[in-house]
C-alpha cells in the first residue's frame, strides 16, 4: 500500500484521483458517472487535497536514499526519460515534499523528493521506484530533481524546489535582505564600503551553509572586529545580512561587499539553499532576476 491510500478514505482517493490528476475530470462529470451528488463528491475532494497538503511529513517518513548522480553518469532510462521542460509534462505541488507530475505519454503520479542531511531522498507511487534497484530513482524522481536544477515552475506558478526535511533550513534561511548584484556604473560600487572591500586585507571563515565570518582590516593597518554575515541563494535571489551598524543602516556594507568581491572572481563558494548547490562564481539567473524585478 501506497502512502496516499494510506492517508485517505478509498472515496476521498477515489475522488482525488479522478479531479485532481493533470487533466482533472471536473467534480461535476465525476459525480454523474459515480452516481453521486456533486456535493459529495466535492467534499472528499477538498478533504483529500487538505489532508495531502498537511502530509508532508509522512511523504518524508518513507522516503529513501536516492542516487541522482549514477543515474545521470550511466544516462539511465529513468534519466532520460525525464522532462521537466516539456510542454505536457505537469507537476503539481501537493506539499512541501510531494508533487503530483504526469510526465509525457504517461499516467499521473504522486512522487516526493527531499534532502536530509544534505542527500536525496525520495518516494514515487509507480511501478518503475517499487520494482526497480534500490536507490535508483524512477522519471518521475529524475524530473523533479532536474526540475528543480532548471528552476520550472509548477502549475501553481511556483517555482520547483526540493526542500530539507530537517528543520535545519528555517534557523538558517528566512532572515537578510535579498541584495542584487551589483552592475556596472551602479553609484554604490564606487561607495566606501565598496572601496574598503577592495582595499582592505580581509579573513574569511564559512561558519554554516548560509554564514560565513568575516574581519576586515581598517585604514591604519589593525583588524576591524569580526561579523557574522548571511551570504546565500534562496528562492533563486542572493540574501545577505551583517550584525555590522553600517548594514543595519543602510542594508549594505564592506563585509558583504568584500564577499561579493571574492565571489565574482570566483575564490568564494556560494550555497544555493534551495537546490543544494555551489556556486562558485554568481549564476547568470541572479541577474536575470534582478532585471525583472527592477
Ligand atoms: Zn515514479
Ligand atoms: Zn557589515
Amino acid at each position: 500500500m501506497t502512502v496516499v491510500e494510506d492517508l485517505l478514505s478509498p472515496a476521498q482517493y477515489e475522488a482525488w484521483r479522478a479531479c485532481r490528476a493533470p487533466g482533472e475530470m471536473p467534480v461535476r462529470m465525476f459525480a454523474r458517472e459515480t452516481e453521486r451528488s456533486e456535493g459529495t463528491v466535492g467534499n472528499h475532494l477538498r478533504r483529500a487535497e487538505d489532508k495531502l497538503a498537511e502530509a508532508a511529513d509522512d511523504f518524508a517518513a518513507i522516503a529513501e536514499p536516492v542516487d541522482f548522480l549514477e543515474e545521470r553518469d550511466a544516462r539511465s532510462t529513468s534519466w532520460e526519460r525525464a522532462a521537466p521542460m516539456a510542454p505536457d509534462t505537469e507537476i503539481r505541488k501537493l506539499n512541501r515534499h510531494a508533487w503530483l507530475l504526469q510526465l509525457p505519454d504517461g499516467s499521473p503520479h504522486v512522487a516526493a523528493l527531499l534532502r536530509r542531511q544534505g542527500a536525496y531522498q525520495g518516494w514515487c507511487d509507480c511501478n518503475g521506484w517499487e520494482y526497480g534497484d534500490a536507490s535508483s530513482p524512477c522519471a518521475h524522481l529524475c524530473t523533479l530533481r532536474q526540475g528543480a536544477f532548471a528552476h520550472v515552475e509548477t502549475a501553481e506558478g511556483e517555482r520547483l524546489q526540493v526542500a530539507d526535511a530537517s528543520a535545519a533550513r528555517e534557523s538558517v534561511t528566512d532572515g537578510g535582505k535579498i541584495v542584487a548584484p551589483p552592475a556596472r556604473g551602479d553609484g554604490w560600487t564606487l561607495s566606501g564600503a565598496w572601496q574598503r572591500a577592495q582595499r582592505a586585507d580581509a579573513h574569511l571563515g564559512p561558519v554554516d551553509a548560509a554564514h560565513f565570518d568575516v574581519l576586515l582590516s581598517r585604514e591604519s593597518g589593525d583588524w576591524g572586529s569580526r561579523h557574522r554575515v548571511l551570504f546565500a541563494i534562496q528562492n533563486g535571489a542572493l540574501r545577505a545580512e551583517c550584525d555590522c551598524k553600517s548594514f543595519t543602516h543602510r542594508d549594505w556594507c564592506a563585509h558583504v561587499a568584500v564577499l561579493w568581491w571574492r565571489w565574482v572572481r570566483e575564490q568564494l563558494g556560494v550555497r544555493d539553499l534551495d537546490a543544494d548547490d555551489t556556486h562558485l562564481s554568481p549564476p547568470w539567473w541572479l541577474a536575470v532576476h534582478d532585471q525583472e524585478t527592477s
